[in-house]
C-alpha cells in the first residue's frame, strides 16, 4: 500500500477535524499528521482510515477513533525516550502514534492474529516499537518499571499488577469501566509505593480488556 498525495491530503484534513475538535497538543497532532492510518485497514475498508469513528480490524477488535488516540495520547503526557507500556496493541495504531511522539514503545495484544499483524506492519513503519503476545493484566515485568502505561481497552480497574510497573513519578491513562456501560478515562499519577493522584477526564467507549484468556 501506498501513501499517496490523496492519503496525505485526508490525513490534513483529519488534523484539521482533531483541532476544530479541541485538541491542541501540536506533538500529538505532528504524530497523526504523520503515521498512514490507511496502512492499519483492510484493503477493503481503507476509504474509512481518516474518518474519526473506530473502526472493525477483524477478531471482533476495533482500532479507536483518531480523536480518542488524540486524547489518551495526549493525557499520557509523553516526553522523549520515555518508556510506555501500551495494553491493547489492536491494528498497532496507537502504539505507532506515541513512536512517532518520541516514546520507546512496548506494547501487548492477547489475539495472536492481531499481534502477528500489528508485529509485521510495525516492523517496517515504526520499527523500534516491541510488540508482545500475552495477557496484559500482567504487563511486562521484565522490561519495566515503565515511565508511562496505557490501556487501550476498558478495564473493570486498575490492574495492581501494571500500578507496580509504573515508576513513581509516572502516569497511567486507563479507561475505566462506570455502572452505565461507559469507560471513565483515568489517569493516575503514582507518588510512592502505594499512592497516587487520580483525575477523571471524560467518558468513552472501548472494547473489554479480558483477563487470563490469550487467544492463540
Ligand atoms: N490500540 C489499538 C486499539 C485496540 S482495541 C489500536 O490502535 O488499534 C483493544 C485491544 O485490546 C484489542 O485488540 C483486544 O484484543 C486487546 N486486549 C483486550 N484485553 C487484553 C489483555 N488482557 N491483554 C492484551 N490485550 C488485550
Amino acid at each position: 500500500m501506498e501513501d499517496t498525495f490523496q492519503y496525505q491530503g485526508q490525513r490534513r484534513q483529519l488534523v484539521e477535524k482533531l483541532r476544530e475538535r479541541g485538541i491542541a497538543d501540536e506533538n500529538v497532532l505532528r504524530a497523526i499528521g504523520s503515521v498512514p492510518r490507511q496502512f492499519f485497514f483492510e484493503p477493503m475498508f481503507v476509504n474509512y482510515a481518516y474518518a474519526d469513528e473506530p473502526f472493525s480490524i477483524g477478531c471482533g477488535q476495533t482500532i479507536s477513533q483518531p480523536s480518542t488516540v488524540a486524547i489518551q495520547s495526549h493525557l499520557l503526557d509523553v516526553k522523549p525516550n520515555v518508556k510506555v507500556l501500551e495494553i491493547g496493541t489492536g491494528s498497532g495504531y496507537q502504539a505507532a502514534v506515541l513512536d512517532k511522539m518520541g516514546a520507546k514503545v512496548f506494547t501487548i495484544e492477547r489475539y495472536r492474529e492481531l499481534y502477528l499483524k500489528a508485529k509485521k506492519l510495525l516492523a517496517e513503519i515504526a520499527p523500534k516499537v516491541r510488540c508482545k503476545f500475552g495477557d496484559g493484566y500482567k504487563g511486562l515485568p521484565s522490561f519495566g518499571p515503565f515511565d508511562r502505561i496505557i490501556i487501550t481497552a476498558a478495564a473493570p480497574e486498575i490492574p495492581e499488577a501494571l500500578f507496580q510497573q509504573l515508576k513513581i513519578g509516572g502516569k497511567m491513562v486507563v479507561p475505566v469501566n462506570c455502572n452505565d456501560g461507559t469507560q471513565a478515562m483515568t489517569v493516575l499519577e503514582k507518588l510512592s509505593e502505594t499512592d497516587s493522584i487520580k483525575t477523571i477526564e471524560g467518558k468513552f467507549n472501548f472494547v473489554p480488556m479480558l483477563q487470563d484468556k490469550v487467544r492463540t
